[in-house]
């Protein structure tokens, strides 16, 4: 049942023993994440459910070393984030359901900026954040009645980092460290 869940760890560990660079091992992650949400069925019950009044960020697996981490996001119909940073690389499938995301720029004067149009993510398409790249962005369940489920690959035990998020108002950045929503760690293996 967990099999494409299974796969995926073992190909990002696979390219992150041979490879530090970014460009090399988000290509990997991409094309793993695609054939992960692809698939249906192999996501155990406990990680589709919201656990509390937020969205719930549910840890899959965490590399030993911590040099990534897999996470199902849940959301409520019409469920928001702030708008927050990564600081690591992310790889992010739609496994169930639409999201919006709208990306950002950090201008030198502080003053945070709308980056293009508002990006619709289906069911099976895959998307990318990093600090090289665009990292700032605000990301919320595109339905009025449907839950959204996706699927997060980063670069780092992403519950555990210190990151950022943004007042679009006034430009103001907060550090926030996301944690888990699991009450335990899980064993899906
Ligand atoms: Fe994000």
């Amino acid at each position: 049942m967990h099999q494409p869940l299974r796969e995926l760890v073992q190909d990002v560990t696979r390219v992150i023993d041979r490879s530090s660079d970014e460009e090399t091992i988000v290509a990997a992650v991409k094309s793993s994440m695609r054939k992960l949400v692809a698939a249906n069925g192999w996501l155990p019950e406990e990680f589709t459910r919201c656990t509390g009044p937020s969205y719930s960020q549910h840890l899959l697996y965490c590399d030993p070393l911590e040099r990534f981490s897999v996470v199902s996001f849940v959301w409520r119909p019409q469920q928001c984030t702030p708008v927050h940073d990564h600081t690591v690389w992310g790889v992010i499938g739609q496994l169930v359901g639409e999201e919006v995301s709208q990306s950002y720029d950090r201008l030198p004067s502080g003053k945070i900026v709308a980056h293009g149009p508002p990006e619709v993510l289906r069911k099976g398409e895959v998307t990318t954040v990093s600090p090289r790249e665009i990292d700032i962005h605000v990301v919320r369940n595109a339905s009025r009645d449907e839950t959204a489920i996706s699927i997060h690959t980063y670069g780092a035990n992403i519950g555990r980092v210190n990151r950022n998020t943004y007042d679009l108002a006034t430009g103001e950045r907060t550090t926030f460290v996301s944690s888990y929503s699991n009450s335990v760690l899980p064993n899906i293996w």
